[in-house]
Formats: C-alpha cells, sequence, structure tokens
C-alpha cells in the first residue's frame, strides 16, 4: 500500500527521492513550479533537459510521458518531469491527466525511489479546474500497484488549494 499525503508547501524545498515537475513539452523551462524548480534548481537540471531534447525528444516530451534527470541544487535525487494537458471545457483530456501521474511513478520506480513528492499538474498554468485535478491525482495514485514508492505526497502550493484538496479527499472516502 502506498501512503498518500497532502501537504501544503513549496515542492523545491520537499525532503524526497523525487520530486515531479509539471513541465513543458520543450522541457527548457517555464512558468510555475516549472520556473521554481529550475531557478532553485540550478543549471545542472536544465543541461540535462537540453541533452535529453538533443537525444531522445527532439520533438519535445509528449504530453502525459515523463522522464527523470537528477535534481541539482534540490534536497530531492531525482526531478521527473512530465508534460500535463492544457484544459479544455470541449474535450476530455483527463486521461492525458492521469498518465501524468502513472508514468511518473512507473520513472520513480525505476530510478528506484521510495517517496514521491507531485505538484497539481495543470491546475496552474495550463487552467485545469483544481477540484478535478485532485481527484485525478488520487484516482491514479489510490489505485497504483505497490512498487518501491511507498510514500506519494501532494504538494498544494497554497492553503486554498490544500483545504480544497483535503475536501475531495473527504468526499471520496
Ligand atoms: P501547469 O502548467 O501544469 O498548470 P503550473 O506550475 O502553472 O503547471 O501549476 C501547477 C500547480 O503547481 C498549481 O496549482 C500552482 O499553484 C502550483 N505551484 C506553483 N509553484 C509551485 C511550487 N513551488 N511548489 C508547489 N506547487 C507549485
Amino acid at each position: 500500500m502506498m501512503e498518500i499525503e497532502l501537504v501544503q508547501g513549496d515542492i523545491t524545498a520537499v525532503r524526497v527521492d523525487a520530486i515531479v515537475n509539471a513541465a513543458n513539452s520543450s522541457l527548457l523551462g517555464g512558468g510555475g513550479v516549472d520556473g521554481a524548480i529550475h531557478r532553485r534548481g540550478g543549471s545542472a537540471i536544465l543541461a540535462e533537459c537540453r541533452a535529453l531534447r538533443a537525444s531522445r525528444y527532439g520533438r519535445g516530451l509528449p504530453t502525459g510521458q515523463a522522464v527523470a534527470t537528477t535534481a541539482g541544487n534540490l534536497p530531492a535525487s531525482w526531478v521527473v518531469h512530465t508534460v500535463g494537458p492544457v484544459w479544455s471545457a470541449s474535450e476530455d483530456r483527463s486521461s492525458l491527466l492521469r498518465d501524468c501521474y502513472a508514468n511518473s511513478l512507473r520513472v520513480a520506480d525505476e530510478l528506484g525511489a521510495t517517496s514521491v513528492a507531485f505538484p497539481l499538474i495543470s491546475a496552474g498554468i495550463y487552467r485545469w479546474p483544481v477540484e478535478d485535478a485532485v481527484r485525478q491525482a488520487l484516482a491514479v495514485l489510490t489505485a497504483a500497484r505497490p512498487t518501491t514508492v511507498t510514500r506519494a505526497r501532494l504538494v498544494l502550493f497554497d492553503a486554498t488549494t490544500h483545504a480544497t484538496a483535503v475536501g475531495v479527499r473527504e468526499r471520496l472516502r
């Protein structure tokens, strides 16, 4: 069984084996949590991302997929970069959002990570409604088969988002 924690905070300060980055497909940095990870993590992460673009992902990392780099100056050991879908009111892209969590977990497991922290993927610049973003995250994390990862932490940036996430989990019980 994987333990799932909902915490409020800044994911760049979290001490776990792997933190997940809500990246964009360029892998070359952006705003939101992506910007914070590259700022705090230093240029080593960006150098590895550039190498990934030059080798495996010439056209960018596809939405829903995940790939790891080391974590530079961050307290974590690895960053797992994943690309969430942009919210669409006319098209259901939720399976791609769930793929982000599932593929990030798989990559973390392949690294031998036992603890992983996730931001609320797609719920910022990509405009996914917060309650549904939490629902999609919990759907994957609660159904995950046992792997080396025994602790998953969903890190909500502000108090309002954290309270919403706790409410969503209560209603699922
Ligand atoms: P996306 O482009 O996938 O929407 P964002 O980074 O814009 O990604 O937002 C995803 C979520 O991460 C949002 O809820 C945002 O408030 C949150 N966030 C932004 N910075 C941080 C941070 N340093 N730690 C944790 N969460 C963060």
